[in-house]
């Protein structure tokens, strides 16, 4: 299937100059949606993967389909206050600014194999972050799974440690 044809550009947005990919367009196809799930659940088993941690929002879209799919469980990294326990935080540089990303300080188990799933890898700064969150958590992170890559932001140079699984490329 040709994923990249269920991705919609939109222009010009959240701001002038940058052009979005809508993933509604993929998850609104029960077909298209589950197709892009089972090539991640494929990863997750490959890598050998315990648990996902994806990113608020969309990467508990495509995150927490493969947790079900793999009868495992599903942390979320959420923006700072929004998570009610205990947390560690770790600044982010976004596609769009800078942020604070955080986790529930028990989320992960020491030497849990972690997959991070998010729907698009832009700069890196979002799964780098959620990366090192892991790390100080304890966890192995097994790999980064995203729908889609801008590979001319080059992204991937900050996560080249982990082995990497994209779908769709621009
Ligand atoms: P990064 O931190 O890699 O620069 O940006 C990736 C994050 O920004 C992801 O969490 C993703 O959801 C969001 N993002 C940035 N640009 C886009 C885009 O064009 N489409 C979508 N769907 N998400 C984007």
């Amino acid at each position: 299937m040709d994923l990249k044809q269920y991705v919609t550009i939109v222009e010009d947005w959240p701001k002038p100059g940058i052009r979005f990919k809508d993933i509604s367009t993929i998850m609104d196809n029960g077909t298209v949606y589950k197709y892009a799930t089972d090539q991640i659940v494929e990863f997750a088993k490959e890598v050998g993967a315990e648990i996902i941690v994806g990113p608020e929002a969309r990467g508990f879209i495509i995150g927490c389909p493969v947790a079900y799919a793999l009868e495992i469980g599903f942390a979320p990294v959420r923006k700072e206050g929004k998570l009610p326990r205990e947390v560690i935080r770790e600044e982010y540089g976004l596609e769009y600014g800078k942020d604070v990303l955080t986790m529930h300080k028990d989320a992960i188990r020491p030497g849990q194999k972690v997959l991070i799933v998010d729907d698009l890898l832009a700069t890196g700064g979002t799964v780098e972050a959620s990366a090192k969150m892991v790390e100080r958590l304890g966890g192995e992170v097994v790999g980064c799974a995203f729908l889609i890559e801008l590979t001319y932001l080059d992204g991937r140079d900050k996560i080249s440690q982990f082995p990497i699984k994209t779908l769709v490329s621009y």
